[in-house]
């Protein structure tokens, strides 16, 4: 006997090994390994070995069972295949680290994931909405596998649509997984299925220590928690019987994992519903290019939701065109005075205000006045950010901190000055402007830990807080009835990055932030504030016209031969030395010409916008192809290049539909 072993090592290939005793194929085993011993999986049994190479036995068996169900054994060769990915280290990534057969033994422990009801939530059966009643019979009425785009504008009622759908799987036995974003931006929705479903949930976030999420993992393996709720990696969760996949908020880009395997959450959930059969919910107000291009092509059943529940009117949306704002005031201004009129008068009424402003930070970078020098990082190519509450200069890639000098290094001139603003000014300024009003603020640096979260937005919800100032993630789905006024602060921004999604993800930040006003009694209001503000982003944004900016984006990928009108890889090449990483990416194009077809276009390689992060030099190539086979073709053969080589699997990275390109 002897087994197809696929080490947890970045090898797409798998290695034959000698079983002293009969073992089914997804078990680990420990092996010899370029005289390392090191875990793999047995991918393979054979009652051959090849003839020409030294067969070694297997040198220890981990599981006398595999702990991987066969759909998700399969989902993850699939993940293998498509993401161009190890089998070894797409399988390991699949259990939770750490588990081993004692855990199994040690039996279930109760519940460690805390799951206490917060005030404000309420559990009442609602009479449905017409639209979510429609929805939902799509829903209960699927049959096997099926993929739905549920299309709801903001404030549409989406997760009861959800809640009620796994109560319909539940009845039938079957279970649900719900993935989201990020836990601790969706507390609403925990809190709302965890009161609607009271023991029956299970929740996987990274938050978890090793050991809560083997016992968590434990439980539902064991059938114990039915429900289960969870970020990306969930999508592996050992559920059997599944009947549902919800993907909510599915355009956000938190999905795609940015490390080996390189998964698309969403994508691999269609792809795990379709091998366990059962139905698939994509939701969001502002769907991805592709998600509605899929619908668009009936891949996916779009099921739209066009009114908001007890019929509240979608937010007033204007725009202040942010040149005239100067012109009239003559000073660059952080709130103009249209948005300092409608916060005053929130104030005064005592309802709620959301700002964004989707840079942390006090200050974008430093600029010298003389001679225009800027404080770049040492190890990264990007300016560093001011932050006055611990006064330093800091990397936002590699976390660089140093003390703002007063002169400039440059020319020793002492005119230093702050350009550009952050949530941490702009919390400040409304602060000054303000002093009465009680000032929240939501981004990376207030927000550490979990609690951070439930402290800031539980005192938001509570009406402990008047204004809550943050980055996108104020934007997220949060539901706050009192807020009637959302600001947005250099909406710009994110049309300036060169990313061919800048459009896309413009349109969607200012959908979903706008899509916080006016969720209660009070008609909302917002105001965005741009320097572009003819920009059809903006103008299509304000109406909310979400049709009309997908048909022209279109237009524009299908001419540049982007997602979703090509099939989209993305290959890096890093190097420490930087002569070194343009040779490799010169080697690496040569191989791609090599290969060319008709059905294939390279661009590159050239350095990649962050040319230099952590010291790392970073170039990159992007391979188009209207063909995706073609494209795997192709791909299958670098990484068999990148093997045989032996360039080694973390100089040049395979993206396959990558997400940032960056
Ligand atoms: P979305 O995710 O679509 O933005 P939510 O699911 O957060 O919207 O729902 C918005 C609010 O409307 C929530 O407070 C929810 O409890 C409430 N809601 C949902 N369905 C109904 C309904 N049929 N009638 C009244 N209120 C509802
Ligand atoms: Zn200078
Ligand atoms: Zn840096």
């Amino acid at each position: 006997m002897y087994a197809d072993v696929a080490v947890c090592l970045p090898l797409s290939r798998t290695f034959v090994y000698k079983l002293e005793r009969p073992v089914a194929v997804g078990c680990r085993v420990l092996v010899e390994f370029r005289r390392r011993e090191v875990e793999g999986f047995i991918v393979g049994l054979r009652s051959d070995a090849p003839k020409d190479v030294e067969v070694h036995g297997v040198k220890n068996f981990v599981d006398s069972a595999p702990l991987l169900r066969p759909e998700i054994f399969d989902l993850c060769k699939w993940i293998s295949q498509y993401y161009v990915s190890p089998i070894g280290e797409v399988l390991k990534s699949a259990l939770p680290p750490g588990i081993n057969e004692k855990h199994i033994a040690r039996g279930l422990k109760p519940t460690t994931t805390r799951l206490e009801r917060r005030e404000g939530i309420h559990v009442e059966r609602l009479p449905l909405t017409a639209d979510q009643s429609r929805a939902l019979d799509s829903v209960c009425n699927a049959r096997g596998f099926y993929p739905m785009l549920l299309h709801g504008v903001t404030g549409s009622g989406k997760t009861e649509i959800y809640m009620r759908a796994a109560e319909h799987f539940l009845e039938r036995s079957k279970t649900s997984l719900i993935l989201v974003p990020e836990i601790g931006l969706t507390p609403q929705l925990t809190d709302r299925f965890a009161a609607r479903f009271p023991g029956k949930i299970a929740i996987l976030h990274s938050a978890l220590t090793k050991r809560q999420r083997i016992d968590e993992w434990l439980r539902i393996r064991a059938g114990e928690t039915p429900i289960v709720i969870g970020t990306r990696s969930a999508v592996f969760a050992p559920l059997q019987n599944l009947g549902m996949i919800v993907v909510d908020e599915e355009h956000e880009t938190s999905y795609k994992q940015e490390d080996v395997p390189r998964y698309h959450a969403r994508d691999t959930a269609v792809m795990r519903a379709k091998l366990s059969n059962a139905a698939v919910i994509l939701g969001s107000a502002t769907p991805s290019m592709e998600s509605f291009h899929n619908s668009q092509r009936a891949k996916y059943l779009r099921i739209p939701l066009t009114t908001r529940v007890e019929d509240r009117e979608l937010p007033d949306v204007q725009i202040v065109n942010m040149r005239e704002e100067y012109a009239a005031q003559g000073k660059q201004v952080v709130l103009s005075q249209r948005l300092l009129q409608a916060l005053f008068t929130r104030l005064e009424r005592q309802e709620q205000t959301m700002i964004l402003l989707n840079r942390r930070g006090f200050a974008a970078f430093l600029l010298c006045r003389k001679c225009g020098f800027t404080f770049q990082c040492n190890s990264c190519s990007v300016a560093l950010t001011y932050h006055r509450s611990i006064d330093k200069l800091l990397c936002h890639y590699c976390g660089l901190a140093r003390r703002p000098p007063s002169r400039c290094p440059e020319c020793d001139s002492e005119y230093i000055h702050y350009v550009g603003e952050g949530t941490e000014r702009l919390e400040a300024e409304v602060r000054q402007l303000f002093p009465e009003a009680r000032i929240g603020r939501l981004d990376r640096d207030t927000m550490r830990h979990i609690r951070d979260y439930e402290r800031v937005l539980g005192g938001f919800r509570k009406g402990e807080i008047d204004v809550l100032v943050g980055t996108q993630m104020i934007a997220k789905g949060h539901d706050f009835p009192r807020v009637t006024l959302v600001g947005v602060i250099g909406a710009d921004a994110p049309l300036a990055l060169p990313d061919f999604r800048a459009a896309e993800r413009t349109f969607q930040l200012l959908t979903q932030v706008a899509g916080r006003s006016g969720r209660g009694d009070q008609p909302g209001e917002v105001v965005i504030q741009s320097y572009f503000p003819d920009h059809y982003t903006f103008q299509l944004a304000v109406k909310q016209r979400f049709e009309d900016f997908y048909g022209q984006e279109s237009r524009y990928r299908r001419a540049m031969f982007y997602p979703p009108f090509a099939s989209l890889a993305g290959i890096m090449v890093t190097d420490r030395d930087p002569a070194r990483a343009a040779g490799l990416a010169r080697q690496i194009a040569e191989f791609l010409d090599s290969q060319r077809s008709n059905a294939i276009r390279i661009l590159g390689p050239a350095p990649a916008p962050l040319e230099r992060i952590k010291r790392v030099h970073r170039h990159q190539l992007l391979i188009k192809s209207s063909s995706r086979s073609t494209l795997h073709g192709i791909l299958d053969r670098l990484q068999a290049y990148i093997e045989e080589k032996k360039i080694g699997a973390t100089r040049v990275i395979i993206d396959v539909d990558p997400v940032s390109l960056l």
